[in-house]
């Protein structure tokens, strides 16, 4: 494959951009490999600078549910822009999509747009300590919440103890209130709870676990976690900014049953546009100003373009009944050729349209069985794709994504080069 365009480009963009890029996984630096810069992307394909094309399991790490360029999303998106790019005040999408939004996760009763994940995961945050009056935290070791200071820690010596920043530039303070529990253990969670009893204001999980790979939440983990929440008056948080509107249109809350107290949404909700949202029961989210104390604002939230993106985005969902099944095929599909081909050297866990090949055997639970997996050999596996013109992320970590607009034909052809990968290694 040629890369001339992008490595020029690189060394161009590693002048005056940290790493060259934008957002650090972008950079392929656990892969070895230059990044491809983008030319265009339409349905499940992307082509980068030297002309390559490449069937695109990334979907910008998440948001592309429908593919590239949905015709139906971009005509929407040409007349919002006619009509104004962004006017800082009330439209009728806005309250469109709240209600769109109340309607197919009806946990979210009033909610609130913003302009990304980690927005949304911060304000949810900020009106969960409002309103609970309480200051501590519990999240799970290997759950991403985004970037802001409050949960980028690791867990500290003792695991019951105040935890470390996991970024320079974040003062032991901003971190002293997050405590550290391990995913699907129990355990752990009912630790930190008896040793701060009336203090934690909320627990926060990602549902289904993307950004450690996929990790699935065992059958009673959060049960147990919106029984113990109840029981010490504390809230539960959901972000599903990856998992909403992806394993179904009501999210991991619906396909599993449980009603968080407080929920995010990002990545689909704006059908590529740079959208978030954070919601939950009237009582808790009217502590949002201007209803309530707790202080959250934006210049550009609930933009008419990000809206007109979103809003087209999810009635598409809507009015496709058999979408979500069509991609638990094609999710299903992808594992099974994995499974079959690589036997007992891998563990694949998949639910709906998002998956991770492990290279570890013997199953992955949490996030110590994880970081267990060979990523030297991932990044041989990514080497191997990436040739064959499959455009995977560059990072053991991060999620295969599937989209409506993969083609079965070119699941067919991924799944055939999944199984020749395995087989030449025989
Ligand atoms: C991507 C992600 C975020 C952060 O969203 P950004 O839009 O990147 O700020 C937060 N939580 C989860 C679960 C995510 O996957």
């Amino acid at each position: 494959m040629m890369d001339e365009k992008s490595k020029e480009l690189f060394k161009r963009a590693k002048k005056h951009m940290p790493g060259g890029v934008n957002s650090p996984v972008r950079a392929y630096g656990a892969v070895g490999h230059t990044p491809r810069f983008i030319a265009s992307a339409k349905g499940d394909r992307i082509t980068d600078v030297d002309g390559n094309e490449m069937i695109d399991y990334v979907c910008s790490w998440g948001p592309g549910i429908l593919g590239h360029a949905h015709p139906r999303v971009i005509q929407k998106v040409k007349e919002a822009c006619e009509l104004g790019m962004t006017y800082g005040a009330p439209t009728m999408r806005e309250v469109e999509l709240a209600e769109l939004i109340a309607r197919l996760v009806p946990s979210m009763e009033v909610s609130r747009l913003v302009n990304s994940g980690t927005e949304a995961v911060m304000s949810a945050v900020r009106v969960a300590r409002g309103f609970t009056k309480r200051d501590k935290i519990i999240k799970f070791k290997g759950c991403y919440h985004g970037h802001f200071d409050g949960l980028l820690v690791k867990a500290g010596s003792g695991a019951l103890t105040a935890s470390q920043p996991d970024s320079a530039g974040v003062p032991v303070d901003f971190t002293k209130h997050t405590l550290i529990a391990d995913y699907n253990d129990k355990e752990s969670v009912k630790r930190l709870f008896e040793a701060n009893k009336k203090e934690i204001a909320a627990v926060i999980v990602e549902p289904v676990a993307a950004n450690m790979g996929v990790v699935l939440p065992d059958k009673d983990f959060l049960p147990f976690l919106r029984e113990i929440t109840l029981q010490y008056g504390a809230l539960l948080i959901f972000d599903e900014v990856i998992t909403g509107f992806r394993l179904g249109l009501g999210g991991a809350q619906e396909f599993y049953g449980i009603t968080p107290d407080l929920t995010t949404l990002g990545k689909i909700i704006g059908g590529g546009m740079p959208v978030g949202a954070y919601g939950g029961r009237e009582e808790i989210m009217r502590m949002v100003a201007p209803d309530g104390p707790v202080y959250q604002a934006g210049t550009l939230s609930g933009n008419p373009i990000a809206t007109a993106a979103g809003l087209e985005t999810l009635t598409i969902l809507i009015e496709d009944t058999s979408i979500y099944e069509r991609l638990e095929q094609k999710g299903q599909a992808l594992a099974q050729a994995v499974r079959k081909a690589a036997g007992d050297k891998v563990t694949v866990n998949q639910a709906g349209s998002l998956l991770s090949i492990f290279f570890t055997s013997g199953g992955v639970h949490n996030y110590a069985e994880a970081v267990s997996s060979d990523t030297a050999a991932y990044a041989d596996y990514f080497g191997y794709m990436l040739d064959h013109g499959i455009y995977i992320a560059p990072s053991q970590y991060e999620a295969i994504f599937v989209s409506d607009a993969h083609t079965e034909e070119d699941i067919d052809k991924t799944c055939r080069l999944l199984e020749n990968y395995w087989n030449q290694m025989n």
